[in-house]
């Protein structure tokens, strides 16, 4: 038991990222190939004549997802997923995965087929190779950890501290549609609750719940800023929300920045189902996640090269360390950017 004297910090004092802090700050590195540790999308291992980078995620029943709506086929390709988007994020292309699984009785040979089918499919997709992991039984219903195994060359590598002042943001797709698909399936599960003869109306957001359900690593960007001999400066997975992920890139970078509320891309049946909501379009799109894009940013001379592309948005610029993180809004006000993106603390 412990004394009343014992000081104790709740977990929600800190957040998930004073905690990953306060975790880093009791190791030191010791081994020479340890090139960057804990903190960015990837750990960077120096192999030589390359860097190898390692992501980790965990993906839990009742706090990622929710299996009366997710076909678990695509839970196994989402587990898979947003682990080859950290190595995306990285510049790096993906070559191995490994799957750890927790699995409570209610799980059946046929569900974890179907799980396995899912995983196979995205390994196909982005060209990796399971190569191991473990298999324990589970209290708590579904657990799914992926790792993931990227390389790049070492002059091609993105991390989150690149970014200069005077260099262009960008973002590759459109944001905020994973969290209004799930806002709908929410809704759904709801009416289903409380009357089981509804069926679920799901047609008319068939972008919205694929873009929850089912989201893509974007491979094809890393491939075609390569094609278009484009290093970006500085890379980052949208995982927990644009406003998140630019404030990492502003600590990391240690600058300042700006982005356009009007220059931030959302698909249209993302805004008409954010309407619908009562959910400000651009709220979704800053404090959403789960959408899995790609933001980067690039020199000012390689926008000529990629100006044209019709999948990536430039939304803004990074300014000097003096400046803040803000949204310049469709009325031109200045406002601060804050990180409101998904907290599970
Ligand atoms: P991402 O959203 O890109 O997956 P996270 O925010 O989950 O990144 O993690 C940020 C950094 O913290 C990563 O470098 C990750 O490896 C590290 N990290 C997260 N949790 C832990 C942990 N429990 N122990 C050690 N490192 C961790
Ligand atoms: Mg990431």
């Amino acid at each position: 038991m412990a004394s009343n004297t014992e000081k104790r910090t709740e977990i929600s004092e800190i957040g998930e990222f004073g905690l990953i802090d306060r975790i880093r700050e009791k190791f030191t590195n010791v081994n020479a190939s340890t090139h960057l540790g804990i903190g960015d999308d990837a750990a960077v291992i120096d192999a030589g004549n390359k860097f190898l980078v390692v992501t980790s995620d965990m993906l839990l029943e009742g706090v990622h997802f929710d299996l009366s709506y997710t076909p678990i086929q695509h839970l196994g390709y989402k587990a898979v997923a947003v682990n080859i988007s950290d190595i995306a994020a990285m510049n790096a292309i993906p070559q191995q995965i490994t799957v750890n699984i927790g699995l409570s009785n209610r799980f059946s040979l046929e569900a974890v087929e179907a799980l396995y089918d899912g995983i196979k499919a995205a390994c196909s997709s982005f060209k990796v190779d399971l190569v191991g992991g473990d298999t324990t039984s589970s209290r708590s219903g579904l657990v799914i950890s992926v790792t993931a195994i990227g390389e790049v060359s070492k002059e091609k590598i993105a991390l989150r501290s690149g970014a200069k002042p005077g260099d262009i943001i960008c973002v590759s797709g459109d944001l905020g549609g994973a969290y209004m698909g799930l806002q709908v399936l929410e809704r759904e599960k709801q009416v289903f609750l409380a009357d089981p003869t509804m069926q679920p109306q799901l047609e008319a957001y068939d972008y919205i719940v694929k873009r929850q359900l089912k989201p893509e690593a974007r491979m094809d960007m890393v491939y075609e800023l390569q094609d278009f001999n484009v290093k970006p400066t500085s890379m980052i997975d949208v995982s927990d929300g644009l406003s998140s992920e630019l404030l990492h890139i502003a600590k990391h970078s240690q600058v300042g920045l700006s982005i356009y509320e009007d220059k931030v891309p959302i698909a249209k049946p993302t805004f008409d189902t954010a309407v619908e909501f009562n959910i400000d379009p651009i709220t979704a799109a800053l404090n959403g996640g789960e959408d899995y894009e790609l933001l980067f940013t690039i020199e000012q001379s390689d926008y000529e090269k990629v100006k044209n592309h019709p999948d990536i948005a430039f939304i803004g610029y990074i300014k000097p360390a003096s400046e803040e993180v803000t949204l310049i809004t469709k009325a031109s006000n200045m406002i601060p950017l804050k990180a409101q993106g998904w907290k599970q603390f």
